[in-house]
């Protein structure tokens, strides 16, 4: 079995080539926007859960074979990949093999411990996950093991950004009516105020979520953005999505384009707008053609129903 996937069109990581290190599905949280299902094994040990040196196998041969262009080495998937006690010899060894620059995906419960933190220290950018500051509703959304506190958690994302010289950038997923209240939002931005990130990123549930909750609108979310003030960096990356999909598909409803056309129509560059196309392409609502030496994009004729 593969421990790789990808590369994979990510919102945040550009052509991201996932490392999948925990067995499904092995997590310290219960999320109840989690896209990957129920938690079936909530643990805070850490231990190897898939040998090491099969991953790093596993990469060699993909890199040694140049599959494709790959922006970020990103370490993901089927749970929380710091429960893995081997990830720190893995960036380490990773760093040795190639220059491309190394992600954690995480949920930052383990960073309150100093082996973890060693363990991440070496990466190029940590992307931890914080949905709430306040228990009740660290409990609600993260469902987390019993053991883990946020205000413990809270000060693990401090004392790793006080030391970590890579990017910092730190993930909130807003779910309805759970944790999207004025109050939670003024203690996030509390806590955000002493973690000093080096951004932040508002999302909120746009895959099938595990449990029957539902996405903050568009307008909720500038809302939100809103109330944490000017103080730091902060994007909606849902909104993101959103946008660039309705400034896309109109175009392509008129005639086919090429990438370059794109590009240019909309004023990004060619990468950024490859990876939207090929979100749109994943979603269904995007075809390739191919005419003449030429690669064109068109708006599929028949799109499937899905958002
Ligand atoms: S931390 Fe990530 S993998 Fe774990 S339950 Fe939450 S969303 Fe799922």
């Amino acid at each position: 079995m593969s421990h790789l996937f990808g590369p994979v069109p990510s919102r945040r990581l550009g052509r991201s080539l996932g490392l999948d290190i925990t067995p499904y599905k092995t997590c310290t949280f219960d999320c109840i926007y989690c896209q990957l299902g129920r938690t079936t094994n909530k643990t805070v040990q850490r231990r190897e859960y898939i040998a090491k040196d099969l991953i790093l196998d596993e990469l060699r041969d993909f890199l040694s074979e140049g599959n494709g262009d790959v922006d970020y080495i990103t370490f993901a998937g089927s749970g929380e990949p710091t429960l893995h006690s081997g990830i720190g010899e893995m960036i380490d060894t990773i760093k040795t093999m190639t220059d491309i620059p190394v992600a954690v995906i995480t949920n930052g419960s383990l960073l309150f411990r100093e082996d973890v933190r060693g363990d991440l220290s070496n990466a190029d950018i940590v992307l931890p996950s914080l949905d709430a500051a306040t228990t009740p509703i660290f409990r609600a959304v993260d469902q987390p093991h019993e053991s883990l506190s946020v205000d413990q958690i809270i000060e693990g994302l401090r004392i790793f950004r006080e030391t970590f010289e890579g990017e910092f950038w730190l993930e909130i997923m807003f779910v309805r009516g759970v944790n999207d209240r004025t109050d939670e939002i003024t203690a996030l931005s509390d806590a955000i105020a002493i973690i000093d990130p080096d951004r932040v990123q508002l999302n909120t549930v746009v895959r099938p979520p595990r449990a029957d909750v539902g996405p903050v609108d568009e307008d909720e979310m500038i809302r939100i953005r809103g109330a944490f003030g000017g103080n730091f960096d902060v994007e909606i990356i849902a909104e993101k999505r959103i946008e660039v999909r309705a400034d896309i598909l109109p175009l392509l409803e008129r005639r086919p384009l090429t990438l370059d056309q794109i590009a240019g129509l909309l004023g990004m560059h060619r990468n950024e707008a490859a990876k939207y196309l090929r979100e749109l392409i994943e979603q269904g609502v995007v075809i390739e053609t191919v005419h003449g030496d030429k690669r064109y994009f068109e708006a599929n004729p028949n799109p499937s129903t899905e958002p």
